[in-house]
């Protein structure tokens, strides 16, 4: 935290409140970057705090902020899904869409709902769609069906290029801070795929099919059921993404607006199934670069 904490939370503050006058006189490129400043401000201090990943010490992190919220008059709604949401985590569950609904913020006042808002801010009176909706992450939307079908197939090319000459050994090396190896990164890709391939085919055969939610994170270790090599474990990847890439091409524009019903996330398309996949394994390129080098 900087050194005068109280002139940091003004500045945000007064940041995200000129913001918001700016749009309401149409200046909405010096809005944007107003709210950009205010995201980055908020984003550079919360980088280097070490929020602990263990399971008991994250769920009493989460806690610890429900106590925290709860005197700064935020809606009990959301309290209670945050409750019902570390109750997952405590057990070591993902939590689902119905124990934990996508909340709605009034852009106006900052009134929180945890439906899809119909009629106006019941406390300022702002229309439905000024609600800002949030999403569990970015991945859903950040590529169209022609720049996903693109990425997926990019990145078994990087990836190969990435592990060209390296030894079995080097891939199967557990990092000095425990986390994954190379191995457990292609095994997560591999895994991830799987999912994607499976749940394509389950678009094409059923109406709205029901989308399991899928711990495929906790998977990239688990060593039953694996080739033994880190390059075979690649090459199981690569052929089934070859395999999704040639379904893909078949698809009309409606097919990929084909909606299914995911335990985790809710009401999806096909689009946002594939863009999600695409966008995700992005986040591994760095981590497979960074054991690399
Ligand atoms: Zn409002």
């Amino acid at each position: 935290m900087p050194t005068d904490k109280s002139q940091w939370t003004d500045t945000l503050i007064h940041l995200f409140a000129l913001a918001s006058r700016l749009e309401g006189e149409g200046q909405y490129n010096l809005a944007k970057l107003t709210r950009a400043a205010a995201d980055s401000l908020c984003r550079r201090e919360t980088h280097p705090l070490d929020i602990p990943s263990d399971t008991g010490k994250l769920t009493a992190e989460v806690q610890q902020a429900i106590e925290a919220l709860s005197h700064l008059n935020v809606t009990a709604d959301l309290l209670s899904a945050m409750k019902r949401g570390a109750d997952f985590l405590s057990q070591g569950k993902l939590s689902p869409i119905t124990a934990t609904p996508h909340p709605y913020v009034c852009r106006g006042c900052g009134h929180v709902t945890l439906s899809s808002p119909v009629e106006p801010c019941p406390t300022c009176g702002a229309f439905a769609e000024t609600f800002q909706k949030f999403m569990p992450n970015y991945w859903f939307d950040a590529l169209q069906p022609e720049a996903a079908r693109e990425r997926l197939r990019q990145t078994p090319l990087v990836v190969e290029k990435l592990i060209a000459g390296l030894s079995d050994d080097a891939m199967n090396q557990v990092p000095s801070d425990g986390g994954w190896a190379i191995r457990n990164t292609l095994s997560h890709l591999r895994d991830a795929q799987g999912v994607l391939d499976f749940r394509v085919d389950l678009f094409l055969k059923e109406a709205h099919p029901i989308l399991e939610s899928k711990a495929v994170f906790a998977w990239a270790k688990n060593e039953s059921e694996r080739p033994p090599s880190p390059r075979d474990i690649f090459e199981t990847y690569r052929a089934s993404r070859a395999e999704t890439l040639r379904k893909l091409e078949t698809f009309a524009p409606a097919d990929w607006e084909r909606l299914g019903e995911h335990e985790e996330f809710g009401t999806v398309t096909l689009r946002q199934q594939v863009s999600y996949f695409a966008a995700h394994e992005g986040t591994h390129l760095a981590q497979i670069r960074a054991l690399v080098s």
